[in-house]
């Protein structure tokens, strides 16, 4: 019997004892193909022999130093990579543990700048309905998971919470996807109105919502539309691109795709591509300056910010994406898998959306297809299909939908960027056979 403290108590877990390229190999020698990197993290697979040697030469150089007494090469270095690539105008880059605290020190970020600013009444925030960004009280508070959030609803911060873009089930017959995706942008509008367009301070929005939506897109003019709105008032946009961002759909930045900048865009997962727990954030240049002429602090920051072995890791994962071409990669694996997965599943009676972008793709279970109607929640479907699959060796990353019935159980694939042609095959026969195991 082990003394860790599980987070699920009921269920033994495989051992993992090594990693493989996109394969992770447990205790029994059993082998997994790993299409979801966990939580969309191992970008690169789990072997990556140039990310490894940069981890190595790090601890053997310095493997810390405090970044508020030092500063070092290996984060001057992944600042400048990332802000070289960024949407004008973010200009600086943080460093930071992980997405939670990437999103907790933008919370608190937005609400320094109203005060260095002169504006200390800006003090709301705005958030999507059925949104994750994380499990620390603000980042929670910001989500709106309901079994998130539960437990700790009392201490949790005030938050308004406005519809998501979310298309397969809530764009009426009779608009057009443009109008639909105007029209839930709007709700943003509406809610600074209600809540006094000099109070709020900051709106987060994942550009593609992963693990709460299952890749709900962005519809065209949506992005944007959130910028004029967060324009007109003076509110800061807050990208979360923890899951979305870092190649993963195709461009470093997802926002860019969409040609729109927020004010802090958020990272984790992928920057680290799971060599090292970290996350960050890029800051636009109007933030900046206000910090700089103000108090001259930012006012987070934990004793791990810009660790030196996590960052020489983040950086040699930036080398591998640039060095092996990996951004282009993943739109050619994204168009071999997705061509794969409609052709298997796209009349599947289950399977009511093959939705995403990039390696980034979401499959909507449904127990009917025709009506949309989603699983019974309590039936566990999700579940069922993770267990079928690693039964089968795959790993993928199901999850439940809302218990208000707003939206399916899903799946999310995210597979590394350096995966074979022949492992898209896999991937797609291994689910077709925990697909038919378990629904
Ligand atoms: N934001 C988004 C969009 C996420 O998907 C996640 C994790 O899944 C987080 C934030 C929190 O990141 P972490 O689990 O690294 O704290």
């Amino acid at each position: 019997m082990s003394h860790v403290l599980h987070r699920d108590l009921k269920h033994v877990l495989p051992r993992a004892v090594k990693g493989e390229g996109a394969y992770i190999i447990d205790s029994t020698g059993k082998r997994y193909l790993d299409a979801s990197g966990g939580p969309a993290v191992s970008c690169l697979g789990h072997s990556h022999p140039r990310v490894i040697e940069a981890v190595r030469r790090q601890v053997g150089e310095i493997a810390f130093a405090y970044s508020a007494f030092f500063t070092h090469e290996a984060m001057e270095q992944l600042a400048d990579i990332l802000v070289a690539q960024a949407p004008a105008g973010l200009s600086r880059a943080f460093f930071v543990s992980g997405g939670s605290e990437a999103s907790e020190a933008a919370l608190k970020l937005a609400r320094q700048y109203f005060l260095e600013i002169g504006q200390p009444q800006r003090r709301h925030y705005i958030a999507r309905e059925r949104s994750y960004h994380g499990n620390t009280m603000g980042a929670l508070s910001l989500g709106h998971d309901v079994n998130r959030r539960q437990t700790y609803e009392p201490l949790l911060l005030p938050m308004t919470h406005i519809a998501p873009c979310y298309e397969y089930r809530e764009r009426r017959e009779d608009e057009s996807t443009e109008q639909y995706g105007r029209r839930v942008a709007d709700e943003l509008e509406a809610a600074i109105l209600k809540i006094g367009p000099d109070q709020v301070a900051a709106f987060f929005a994942e550009p593609v919502a992963g693990s709460s939506l299952g890749c709900a897109e962005p519809v065209p003019g949506y992005l944007a539309r959130l910028r004029e709105i967060c324009d007109r008032y003076g509110v800061l946009l807050v990208f979360d691109e923890v899951m979305c961002g870092m190649g993963r759909t195709g461009h470093l930045f997802t926002c860019a795709e969409d040609g729109v900048t927020p004010d802090i865009l958020t990272m984790a997962k992928g920057l680290g591509a799971g060599y090292q727990p970290i996350g960050g954030f890029l800051v636009h240049d109007k933030i900046v300056r206000a910090l700089e002429s103000g108090s001259g602090q930012l006012k987070h920051g934990h004793t791990y910010a810009g660790h030196t072995v996590a960052c020489a890791a983040a950086l040699a994962v930036q080398q591998a994406f640039q060095e092996e071409n990996l951004i282009s990669r993943v739109r050619d694996l994204a168009a071999g898998l997705r061509a794969r997965l409609d052709d298997t599943f796209g009349q599947h009676p289950h399977i009511g959306d093959i939705r995403g972008r990039g390696l980034f793709i979401g499959l909507e279970m449904v127990a009917d297809r025709e009506t949309k109607q989603p699983f019974d929640p309590s039936e566990k479907k999700w579940l069922k299909l993770r267990q079928a699959a690693f039964a089968e060796g795959l790993v993928c990353y199901p999850a439940g939908g809302c218990v208000d019935g707003k939206s399916g159980d899903h799946i999310l694939l995210a597979p590394p960027f350096n995966l074979a042609d022949s492992q898209l095959d896999e991937i797609v026969d291994k689910l077709g056979r925990a697909l038919g195991a378990s629904l």
